[in-house]
């Protein structure tokens, strides 16, 4: 009996010390668990402050070097950049162009606009893009652009600038003459990454229709409500496209030489191939179009002599382009909500 008694005192002592020992190692496990994790925890906080450091430098420098052309509105270096999709993105909009609409209800709805250019103030905009609308006679046409465009392009968190070349007098109009100048001129006030060569009546239905350039020179027109949203033809380079501004200085812009109505888009392409560049295109369904209807304008009646010019450009581009844009420049304002560029091309010789 009394060795019954000892054998179980022996044998209730070693599972106490067995209990005990378990918690020590619990609790040996824990402390050293949270000692290790302090310990990471500083150390992958360290690496983030050097991270820090390393692209502030690189910010401020890319600040140093661009400073002298650039007048974009610098962005202060411990912003971080805006997101590849913004998360203002709405989708598709039905579009309503209201008879009685005025510039001054456009610009109170956009009180972030000032002289025709924007930056987003909560992240650095991935690229810096230049709009530019050729015009002439079409202010309604204009108006609605504009009130669609803006608000479409703060929902892309997009540092951007709105230019209008105007071509005064009488003379044929010369679209692809007209984004030269746009160009040459965007780039005398800041440093531009991407233009996109925009027509005035075509207004985008949805904001995931990325106004930003690729690798490759980019349409962004596959459909169109006037032609049941279907890609025109094949090589189609009309209406609204986005070159960087190398991709564009690399096929010396566009030829000077069509007056009048089409071919310039058509030359342009052509262009683009030669230098073994690519046209892409954003998915059908994102890059749709409402064409606000009008009839042919006085003083753009179509070019025949197009076809012809067509089969010129491997011998013309090098000498015809933004090498040879001559134009007199008639004024340059900078409205609220765009900057207003005038030129007269009256005095141009007329090159066939
Ligand atoms: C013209 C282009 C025009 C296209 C679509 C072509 O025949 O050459 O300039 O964009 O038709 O209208």
């Amino acid at each position: 009996m009394a060795l019954n008694s000892y054998v179980f005192h022996l044998f209730y002592k070693f599972k106490v010390l067995v209990l005990v020992s378990l918690c020590l190692m619990v609790l040996w496990t824990t402390f050293s668990y949270f000692v290790d994790s302090r310990e990471q925890f500083s150390k992958a906080k360290s690496i983030v402050e050097d991270f820090r450091k390393v692209i502030s430098l690189q910010d401020s420098q890319k600040e140093e070097k661009i400073k002298p052309s650039a007048k974009v509105p610098t962005v202060k270096s411990f912003q971080s950049h805006c997101p590849a999709v913004s998360p203002y993105l709405r989708g598709a909009s039905k579009l309503i162009f209201k008879a009685s609409l005025t510039l001054e209800e456009v610009q109170k709805e956009n009180p972030q606009v000032v002289k025709g250019r924007y930056h987003p103030t909560e992240c650095s905009a991935l690229q810096h893009v230049a709009i530019l609308i050729p015009h002439r006679n079409r202010e309604k046409h204009l108006l609605y652009l504009l009130e669609h465009l803006h608000p479409f392009l703060q929902r892309q968190q997009l540092d951007y600038g709105i230019y209008v070349i105007h071509q005064a007098g009488s003379t044929k109009f010369n679209r692809a003459k007209l984004l030269n100048v746009g160009y040459l001129e965007a780039l005398k006030e800041a440093n531009w990454d991407c233009f996109i060569f925009h027509d005035v009546d075509l207004v985008p239905e949805n904001d995931f229709n990325s106004y930003t350039c690729d690798k490759q020179p980019k349409h962004l027109v596959v459909g169109r409500n006037s032609t049941g949203y279907r890609l025109r033809y094949q090589g189609y380079f009309g209406g609204v496209t986005a070159l960087t501004r190398d991709q564009f200085s690399k096929v010396n812009g566009f030829s000077n030489s069509y007056w009048g109505w089409g071919g310039e888009d058509d030359d342009l392409r052509i262009r683009v191939q030669m230098q073994n560049m690519k046209v892409v295109r954003p998915s059908a369904n994102v890059a749709r179009y409402t064409m606000i209807f009008h009839k042919r304008d006085h003083g753009n009646e179509v070019n025949q002599e197009r076809m012809k010019l067509l089969r010129q450009v491997s011998k013309t581009w090098k000498q015809d382009g933004l090498n040879s844009c001559s134009y007199k420049l008639l004024s340059v304002e900078h409205n609220p909500l765009y900057i207003n560029i005038t030129v007269d091309f009256s005095m141009q010789p007329k090159i066939s």
